[in-house]
């Protein structure tokens, strides 16, 4: 069986994973700022605050920018459901983008009409999370513009995309956004078990989703309220906070990782290549990737646009499983899973995300997909593609 992705450990890995385990702190010592500072330094951010999932950044995230009851979160209509649900925990109501249908990403035109609407109902948006799908980035300097006329905050989703470019700049530096959001689940570009990570450029915003993590606890007398608590072992709960904290377990391994990031990622770009040249059927598309773009091809998505697009993208799903090849669909669009239906969304209310998910598969890619491999993939693809059309 030759799965859709999967995590590559070294011994090295299992080293400084061993290395923790026999140290004095499994938690809380200096394991996981070492990895938040490492994180910052190379995507050019200057803080990075390490949590025990992308999911759990995401609902911080949207905690420090104020989300509140009664806001409105904007996300594309095309990804993974944490993308939507962070604003479901704060109370906040959630709406969609749809996605350019060439990128996948979300497009700068539904959202400057959905803007301009918003605008004259009165419903703006507080935040808005684009997503960079696959490991493209979205385009950021259109989205701060409209950020800077419209007023709303940015969360980047960048799951996929950990050492992916936008711009001359490494994804997570926020050269464009409040706060970028990471994920190390073991098929994304580099793995902590479990685990993620929120970037920002902004001090106050920093601070507060620190003590957010852990539990609204501040440490930092010079921040204590009142004047009563002098005692050195005192801490001040001073928000309703989580313990969504990084183990020092999961950052040995998260900073062995990252010294093989850019191999990861070059390797993904190399079969994404034989991909994008082995596949010539004029039925099937895939992601295109803009000019001012690195992708990290955390995913690799064809459209398969026959007559009929969905019985083919059937038909092809099944055939390459009875092959041993898990492809898999990323994503059905949040607004059609059953909890977002029961909230009153409805087929038919982002076309074009909902044309990608009946024509959307992700071929397999991870950094250790032999070249044998994406042979056998793409001659059973080549074949299964050709009987259909
Ligand atoms: C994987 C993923 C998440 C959630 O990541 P976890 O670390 O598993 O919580 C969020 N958004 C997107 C786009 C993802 O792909």
């Amino acid at each position: 069986m030759i799965p859709y992705s999967r995590q590559s450990i070294n011994r090295k890995d299992i080293r400084d994973v061993t290395a923790v385990l026999r140290s004095n702190y499994l938690t809380q010592g200096n394991t996981v700022p070492r990895f938040e500072a490492e994180v910052a330094q190379y995507c050019g951010a200057r803080f990075g605050v390490a949590t025990n999932s992308a999911t759990s950044a995401l609902h911080l995230a949207c905690l420090a920018l104020g989300l509140q009851p009664g806001d409105r979160v904007w996300t594309s209509a095309i990804s993974f459901v944490s993308s939507s649900n962070c604003a479901l925990f704060c109370g906040a109501e959630v709406d969609f983008v749809d996605i350019d249908p060439r990128t996948f990403c979300m497009s700068i035109d539904s959202l400057k009409l959905k803007l301009s609407k918003a605008e004259r109902d009165g419903n703006l948006p507080k935040i808005v999370i684009p997503v960079h799908f696959g490991g493209q980035s979205c385009q950021m300097r259109e989205i701060r513009q409209l950020s800077d006329k419209y007023g709303f905050s940015i969360i980047e989703d960048a799951s996929h995309a950990l050492g992916g470019e936008h711009l001359n700049n490494k994804i997570g530096s926020c050269e464009y956004s409040d706060i970028t959001v990471f994920s190390f689940h073991p098929v994304k570009p580099i793995t902590t078990g479990e685990g993620g990570m929120a970037m920002t450029n902004s001090e106050k915003l920093s601070h507060l989703m620190q003590l957010l993590r852990s539990h609204g606890l501040e440490r930092d007398k010079t921040k204590f309220l009142g004047t009563t608590n002098s005692e050195i072992w005192n801490y001040q709960q001073v928000y309703l906070g989580f313990n969504y904290r990084m183990s020092d377990i999961h950052a040995a391994l998260g900073l062995s990782q990252l010294s093989r990031i850019d191999k990861f990622n070059l390797k993904r770009n190399q079969i994404a290549r034989n991909y994008s040249k082995s596949i010539t059927n004029l039925g099937v598309t895939s992601q295109q990737i803009l000019d001012v773009n690195f992708s990290t091809f955390h995913l690799f998505v064809v459209r398969i646009q026959l007559s009929q697009a969905k019985l083919a993208q059937k038909k092809i799903f099944q055939g390459l499983l009875n092959e041993g090849i898990k492809v898999n669909l990323h994503y059905t669009p949040i607004h059609l899973q059953p909890y977002y239906q029961a909230l009153g969304f409805k087929r038919g209310d982002y076309p074009e995300a909902e044309s990608f998910f009946g024509q959307a598969l992700s071929l397999p890619v991870f950094p250790k997909l032999s070249k044998l491999q994406q042979r056998t993939i793409i001659k059973t693809f080549n074949r299964l593609i050709d009987s259909l059309s």
